[in-house]
Formats: C-alpha cells, structure tokens, sequence
C-alpha cells in the first residue's frame, strides 16, 4: 500500500507542474507590459499574442492579411503615440524594436505567436516620471487586459491594465 500511496503522490506532483505550464502558454487577448524605470531611463517591454492584434497567429494567407501584419508592425512602431508618461517628466523615445511575426516569413512553431516590442525613452526630468498611460487597447480591440510589472524609484508592483483603466501609476 505505501509504496503504490508514494507513487500517485509523486505522479500527482509531476501532473502539476505540466497543468500549470499549459495554462501558463499565452492566452489570447492579454499581453505583458514590463515597465522599469533607471533614473532617466524609461524602458517598456511589451509582449502581445499576434492573435490580439490580428485575429490570426499563422502566416499570411492573402493580401489583407499581410497589410495587417504590416499595420500592426507599423502601430507598434508608433512609441510617441502608444505610450504617455508623465508629461512633466519630458521623455522622449530613444529607440523602439518591434518584431512581429510571419512579417518577414519567421513564424512561431508551437502553434502560438507572440510580438515582442521594447521601447525606450530618455526623461529629462525623472523625478516627475508618476506613470505611463497606453494607447494599446484603442488601437487593438481585441486586447482586453495587459499584466503589467513595474521596477523603479518606488520598488516593484504589478498593476492589471484594460481599456477603462489604461494606465501604471507609481
Ligand atoms: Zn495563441
């Protein structure tokens, strides 16, 4: 009886871990946000499933497909119009990278896609950097929730952004 008890415990543990890796995989219609702040410095990582920005997550299959991988590429891009931190802070972008899938015709082999974008901003007053507002949710109306961490000044919290509360405040 024991040994065959120890053997389902530990196979009831080994379950587990797989249940939660599964559920842990990107889940259509929320992304990250990692938001870290280093005295001037302003960095914005963001990582969205395709499928919230193109309703899709494969290759291209026609033309309207690909002009809506290339929108997205080029909303994405767009770092003054998607991210607003304070204004008193005076940041500007210093540099943006946004790779979007199948785009250039590399794609994702587990069925799933991810963009990945990173943004950076110079502020030239730092100590007025309270937060940073997101146009994300307007321009992808499939999105409805961005899990968000920030580090910084203040230390480290997470914030659950949607589209009626679109902005990380410290
Ligand atoms: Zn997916």
């Amino acid at each position: 009886m024991k040994p065959f008890a120890v053997l389902t415990a530990l196979l009831l543990c080994l379950a587990v871990p797989a249940t939660a890796f599964a559920a842990k995989g990107h889940v259509h219609g929320t992304g990250t946000l990692d938001v870290a702040v280093d005295q001037g410095r302003l960095a914005i990582d963001l990582e969205l499933p395709l499928d919230a920005a193109t309703g899709f997550e494969r290759a291209p299959r026609n033309a309207a497909e690909k002009a809506a991988l290339e929108e997205t590429a080029r909303v994405l891009n767009d770092a003054a119009t998607l991210f607003t931190p304070t204004a008193a802070a005076n940041c500007r972008v210093t540099s943006v990278e946004v790779t979007v899938p199948f785009l250039e015709g590399k794609g994702a082999a587990d069925g799933h896609a991810d963009i990945d974008a990173r943004y950076r901003f110079e502020c030239a007053t730092p100590g007025a950097l309270k937060g940073v507002e997101t146009s994300l949710f307007r321009h992808f109306k499939r999105l409805y929730r961005l899990q968000a961490q920030r580090s910084g000044p203040g230390g480290q919290g997470a914030a659950r952004l949607t589209p009626k509360q679109p902005a990380l405040s410290w």
